[in-house]
């Protein structure tokens, strides 16, 4: 090696090759299917995997979830009939009414865990998977998947499902309660976070750390 002239040699960057981080010995990349993870043949550590996550399928949810978000919002969630009176409840028509019952606080929640967090989650989640198919992580990346995994525990639409459907059984002695197009909206978008919630957003951090 001619270091004559004090300057260290070119580097040249071989992204064909992995080097086992615990044994130092290199090995050829080889195409990996999703979820598979490539070992070190000397020691048994494991030196590079492929994500099992599928970012294409992960939109398609998102988009799926926001469209239905919107129509379980737009479509009245149960119908009451007594005395000749037919009331119909949307959900922000529910929150309303609590807030002007005097119970406030129960109406601010209802309105954070089924309206307001979920819209904000799912927002996110389509930023989030959005950045990921661009070359380099956009700005505001980093608050967007803090923001996600705070938000996550707060999304509670199922918790929601559970009391309207309780409410719907002790009404009925009272009222001839019917179970509308919003309720079963409510009823896609639990089973649609709830895939969601399944994927790993840490492989969402490695996406742009191995490219
Ligand atoms: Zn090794």
């Amino acid at each position: 090696m001619d270091m004559k002239d004090g300057a260290p040699p070119p580097l040249r960057l071989r992204p064909e090759l992995a080097i086992c981080e615990h044994c130092d010995s290199v090995h050829q990349r080889g195409p990996l299917a999703p979820g598979e993870a490539a070992d070190c043949r000397v020691c048994g550590a494991t030196l590079y995997r492929r994500s099992r996550l599928d970012i294409d399928a992960m939109l398609a949810l998102t988009v799926a979830a926001l469209i239905v978000f919107v129509l379980a919002n737009a479509a009245p969630i149960v119908t009451m009939q007594s005395a000749g009176v037919t009331t119909r409840g949307w959900l922000m028509t529910m929150v309303a009414s609590a807030w002007s019952h005097g119970v406030g606080p129960v109406a601010a929640i209802a309105a954070g865990t089924v309206f307001l967090f979920p819209l904000a989650q799912l927002a996110l989640y389509l930023f989030v998977l959005h950045a990921a198919r661009l070359p380099a992580r956009p700005k505001g990346f980093v608050a967007a998947m803090h923001g996600l995994r705070w938000l996550r525990p707060w999304s509670m639409v199922e918790v929601f499902l559970i009391g309207i459907l309780v409410s719907i059984i002790k009404m009925s002695s009272l009222a001839r309660v019917t179970a509308e197009a919003g309720l079963w909206g409510f009823g896609v978008l639990t089973i649609l976070l709830t895939a969601l919630s399944t994927f790993e957003l840490r492989a969402l951090w490695e996406i742009h750390d191995g490219r």
